[in-house]
């Protein structure tokens, strides 16, 4: 199965996550955490990506339900990868932070309605 690099934009975290074909659950997200990063998000399960370095360079955010978490490198602010409250056992990442994909080149992908997801307001995924 291809391995692909994942980094942030300054380097300190650094992740691989392995992806065959093309990325799942291509998506983007309405809801008010990811109306504000613009990031286009796949789904890997679980144990297919590895951060190699810098996991102490992340920071979690949470918030409403605080149920999925949120990871951002503390240093250049890059969204890499979060997990979902409605898919705990994946990770969503950033197509952008992956080498080798290209998050303009793919037409027609869905907008998931987050923003009407919410249990306590309107967490997303
Ligand atoms: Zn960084």
């Amino acid at each position: 199965m291809p391995m692909l690099n994942g980094s942030c934009h300054c380097g300190a975290v650094q992740y691989t996550v392995e992806i065959d074909g093309e990325p799942e659950n291509l998506r983007r997200c309405n809801c008010s955490l990811c109306r504000r990063k613009g990031a286009l998000m796949a789904s890997v399960p679980e144990d297919k990506l590895t951060i190699t370095k810098g996991k102490d360079a992340l920071t979690l955010y949470q918030w409403n339900l605080k149920i999925a978490s949120h990871y951002f490198c503390s240093t250049c602010g890059i969204y890499t990868f979060h997990r979902p409250r409605s898919a705990p056992d994946t990770w969503g990442i950033n197509i952008g932070c992956i080498e080798g994909l290209d998050p303009f080149a793919y037409e027609d992908v869905p907008v998931r309605d987050g923003a009407s997801l919410s249990l306590a307001s309107d967490e997303g995924s």
